[in-house]
């Protein structure tokens, strides 16, 4: 791939940053991306995104993190808009984030919402590469940046977190004396990821749930202290949920702690610098004195707990049918061809013979649910999610072109 020859032949990527409205990966509100060629920045993207319809809600949380309301993206392009400018902004490069597996996601399901064809990238993160490379208290970009000396920097504007990324990245290849991007990941062993991989099986193996260091799942063999009033949770349930997921929930910090969750301090407020309890104080006196303990907020808590939704998905299609035949209608109502409208063919020819679906129909890609929430085109189809609706799309367009339909160019 002409990507990858980029990243291996120098410090070249494309650095990238995403906001969402709420909960869902899908609700984009503003992206930031930057384009490093040779080890500097020459270039940079950025747009407040209107997000899909239905997903548009701003959620009081997201809000607080990055400061944005459904007022201030009214008059911003949609994500079916952008996506093209931002794809020729990106050109084939690969994609560099702080928690590149957010990014992606919301990348993935951004463009899924809209049945866009997924891009095909190479990912890196810089999470995970901070994780091989450094040893801080906290790994979140406040706290690495802080550490390598790169300034302050407005957290969660998205253009300003993919300049942080990209700093990072650059500072850590210099750290590292590599002089690519490719080689910058080998010497810290950490992988570089495709952000779409035909294969059911390599997917499934991706996303084992057993422990990794560096994209850091789960809590086996932790040891898990709770500091300050947490949020969302209750602590009993918390601590419960920690020895459920492995590890041993501790009431005190001490020399054996490998992560204490802080619910004084939210993604945006744990920063350096901030007034930290004694508690907090005593575990970054221990993280000095070389411990390897992380503390997390108790956002972070919560997405460590489980793999996310779209990953059980997959879960549930490696462990039952990996990888479906394409359905015969989907052939038999192609066959006239595209004479007039050519999505209107696409989506006739997609369609589930027995209509939209109502909800608890099966996955026609990996038997799973179909839920009554669901987007409409997915209902259509009789698919369960972004990911199986994409595999189908692939698998039909294989098929067509097998048949010798022919399709407009892209
Ligand atoms: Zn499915």
């Amino acid at each position: 791939m002409e990507t990858f020859n980029r990243a291996a032949a120098g410090l070249n990527f494309t650095a990238i940053d995403f906001e969402t409205a709420n909960q869902s990966r899908a609700s984009v509100c503003a992206v930031g991306a930057v384009r490093v060629r040779d080890g500097a920045i020459v270039d940079e993207y950025h747009s407040l995104v209107s997000p899909p319809p239905g997903l548009d809600e701003f959620h009081k949380g997201n809000t607080r993190v990055h400061g944005l309301t459904k007022a201030d993206v009214s008059e911003a392009p949609s994500w079916d808009q952008l996506y093209p400018t931002l794809l020729r902004f990106i050109d084939g490069d690969l994609l560099v984030g702080h928690n590149a597996r957010f990014d992606v996601s919301v990348l993935l399901n951004a463009t899924g919402a809209y049945d866009l064809a997924w891009p095909e990238l190479n990912t890196l993160c810089t999470l995970q590469l901070s994780r091989a490379a450094l040893h801080v208290p906290s790994y979140s970009l406040p706290w690495v940046a802080n550490h390598l000396e790169l300034g302050n920097f407005n957290h969660h504007d998205p253009l300003a977190d993919a300049r942080m990324a990209a700093q990072v990245f650059l500072a850590l290849a210099q750290m590292k004396s590599t002089t690519s991007a490719v080689q910058l990941a080998d010497s810290l062993t950490v992988p570089v990821v495709p952000t779409f991989v035909d294969e059911a099986e390599a997917i499934a193996s991706e996303l084992d749930s057993s422990p990794d260091p560096l994209i850091a799942t789960g809590f086996i063999d932790q040891a898990v202290c709770f500091t300050g009033a947490l949020k969302i949770m209750i602590r009993d349930e918390a601590r419960r949920l920690v020895v459920e997921h492995g590890g041993l929930a501790q009431s005190n910090v001490n020399k054996k702690t490998t992560i204490l969750v802080t619910g004084d301090f939210d993604e945006r407020t744990f920063r350096p610098g901030a007034n930290f309890s004694a508690k907090l104080q005593k575990a970054f006196d221990l993280v000095d004195a070389g411990q390897p303990l992380e503390i997390i907020t108790e956002e972070d808590f919560i997405s460590r707990l489980s793999l996310s939704e779209e990953a059980l998905r997959s879960r549930i299609s490696q462990a039952g049918v990996s990888r479906r035949k394409l359905p015969d209608w989907v052939l038999t109502q192609a066959e006239v061809g595209p004479t007039g409208d050519y999505w209107e063919w696409f989506n006739t020819s997609l369609a589930h013979p027995e209509g939209r679906a109502n909800g608890g129909e099966k996955c026609i890609w990996c038997d799973a649910s179909v839920s009554r929430s669901a987007h409409w085109v997915h209902r259509d189809r009789h698919v369960c999610s972004v990911h199986c609706n994409e595999r189908f799309k692939r698998a039909a367009s294989r098929a067509w072109d097998r048949m010798g339909l022919r399709r407009p160019a892209e």
